[in-house]
């Protein structure tokens, strides 16, 4: 055998998952020339075996294709962070030390930015003033918190923007007070832009260090391949400026955003917008429409009104954030020129929008290789669960919201109808149904690791509360359809034919796991690690230890 014949790298003793059409296990993988060269018994693979080869002993671990997450936010969750980053940590204490240490550590920083905070660690959802101000006095403080609803800010801040007892409450926004007028530190809605017109605007540096940061991170996850749910022109000036320096190692797809204040005019824009927007792994292909709300604050865009809290009708539908009709004369458009419609469709209302504009498509040009998907999906009617197939639309999944915790039992089941309520994240009616599913994060608003998000599709459960009982356990999906999702499903999403499975010429980009994924003695899926991540076959994440 010639050395050219020889694999680079060569994983032997595995439980690799394929994700293939056949639902194949293989044992061995060789990787030669950033593509997978085998795919087979460990005598198959290590007949690829030379003298420069790097042989891994999997030891009955998981391999699988590289995770894809279909909607993820990352220069926010880059941005998060690299400045002062609270949504991992709870209670009070904990984001003031958080607060203290960065503070220390960024002697330089004029204002103190970050955020990610909870409403529930704080009395009547209200954090104060003084507690930041023991911390930090000399400069301001401004910390939206997870939802970016509301914001706590220090005395400092509150000095610079000029508010005080005597000011007035912003036309869209309230000052949280002190019965004497005082303001406590927490500002909701529009009363936050009192504080962030003063914060110095995030710098193009800024952005590209955020994406840089992300990417890190979210190949510590297993993630190889993303698509960036809300790419505008300074978001994509970081993506290219890194991909112009080779530091883009994750294949990007960017979503451009529709303006929904502008009309069928801007779609020029979007073409423009595409032709500057291709670079080594980066490919700005979608459109990202957002049709509705979400249902916690009832802008969500409901088949039926949603109820008073106590079991009576309201007037109130929720709202359509692009009129229907322009909605479908935008996709047909954007569908003929080639472009992808990523929609943002949470409501069931929503959702039949989505489904009609794709429809509408479809008749006026044709079965175009556009893959339109729509994400969040939280409510679906059953009329519409057959037509996702029917369409070649994709449902693009954000399995950890498929949990009864508080934003579902006191924020969203008090205000739907019993039968609307039970229409949430149908996952497994959705693949009966022949629809192809997808998976993401929508990192920042919540956790971007896939594991933990296969986890409840898998349980229904948060793995923050295992002893819960599951949500609606009926849609409940099996642990290799949520890999398929997050793997093949995504990279069709992508676009990325030559990934999201590990077949013979297809691209080396996978993930080893530190354990049998599909051994429940193993513990919750949710608890396994990623010990290294593949892309192209070079490592882009690796932790110590893994010969
Ligand atoms: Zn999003």
């Amino acid at each position: 055998m010639s050395n050219a014949e020889h694999a680079d790298l060569v994983l032997t003793g595995g439980r690799i998952f394929t994700a293939d059409g056949a639902g194949s296990w293989a044992r061995a993988m060789a990787v030669r020339s950033g593509r997978i060269a085998a795919v087979g018994t460990d005598a198959a693979a290590k007949a690829l075996v030379g003298p420069s080869t790097r042989v891994i002993d999997l030891r009955g671990r998981t391999v699988t294709p590289g995770f894809g997450d279909s909607h993820v936010h990352p220069t926010h969750g880059g941005l998060a962070r690299t400045r002062c980053e609270l949504h991992d940590a709870r209670g009070k204490e904990a984001y003031l030390e958080i607060v203290a240490a960065y503070a220390a550590s960024h002697p330089d920083v004029a204002w103190i930015q970050g955020g990610g905070w909870s409403l529930a660690d704080f009395p009547g959802g209200l954090p104060r003033r003084e507690d930041l101000d023991r911390i930090v006095g000399d400069r301001p403080v401004y910390l939206p918190n997870r939802d970016g609803h509301d914001a706590w800010v220090n005395t400092r801040a509150l000095e610079l923007a000029g508010i005080t007892a005597n000011t007035l409450d912003p036309a869209h926004g309230r000052i949280a007070r002190d019965p004497d007028g005082t303001p406590m530190g927490t500002l909701h809605e529009g009363a936050m832009d009192l504080v962030e017109r003063l914060v110095p605007p995030t710098t193009p540096e800024d952005l590209r260090a955020a994406l840089l940061e992300s990417q890190r991170y979210l190949h510590s996850l297993g993630i190889t391949n993303w698509q960036d749910a809300s790419i505008t022109p300074i978001d994509q000036g970081a993506y290219l400026s890194l991909a112009g320096s080779g530091e883009l190692t994750a294949r990007v797809v960017g979503a451009l955003w529709w303006d929904r204040e502008r009309g069928l005019e801007q779609i020029d824009e979007l073409v423009e917008w595409r032709a500057n927007g291709r670079l080594g792994r980066y490919n700005a292909t979608s459109v990202k429409l957002m049709v509705d709300g979400i249902i916690e604050n009832q802008t969500a865009s409901m088949l039926d009104p949603y109820l008073d809290g106590h079991g009576h009708s309201t007037t109130n539908w929720g709202l359509d954030f692009i009129d229907p009709e322009l909605l479908r004369h935008a996709v047909v458009r954007i569908d003929a020129l080639g472009f992808q419609p990523h929609f943002h469709a949470l409501g069931d209302r929503a959702v039949r929008q989505a489904l009609d504009a794709v429809k509408a498509a479809r008749l006026a040009n044709g079965w175009t290789d556009t893959r339109p998907h729509l994400a969040h999906i939280q409510a679906i009617h059953p009329d519409d669960l057959p037509r996702f197939r029917r369409l070649g639309a994709l449902p693009n999944a954000q399995p950890l919201w498929a949990v009864e915790e508080d934003q579902m039992s006191e924020l969203t089941l008090p205000f739907l109808s019993a039968e609307t309520a039970s229409h949430q994240y149908p996952f497994r009616s959705l693949i009966r149904h022949g629809a192809t599913l997808v998976m993401g994060s929508d990192w920042s608003v919540s956790t971007p690791d896939p594991l933990l998000e296969m986890e409840v599709a898998v349980t229904r459960v948060s793995p923050e509360s295992r002893d819960h009982a599951p949500f609606l356990p009926d849609e409940r999906i099996a642990l290799a359809e949520a890999l398929r999702a997050f793997t093949a499903g995504s990279a069709h999403a992508q676009h990325l034919d030559e990934a999201g499975t590990l077949e013979p010429g297809k691209l080396a980009d996978f993930v080893i796991l530190d354990r049998d994924l599909f051994d429940e003695a193993e513990g919750p899926i949710g608890d396994a690690r990623v010990l290294a991540t593949f892309v192209d076959g070079e490592a882009v994440y690796e932790a110590p230890g893994l010969d």
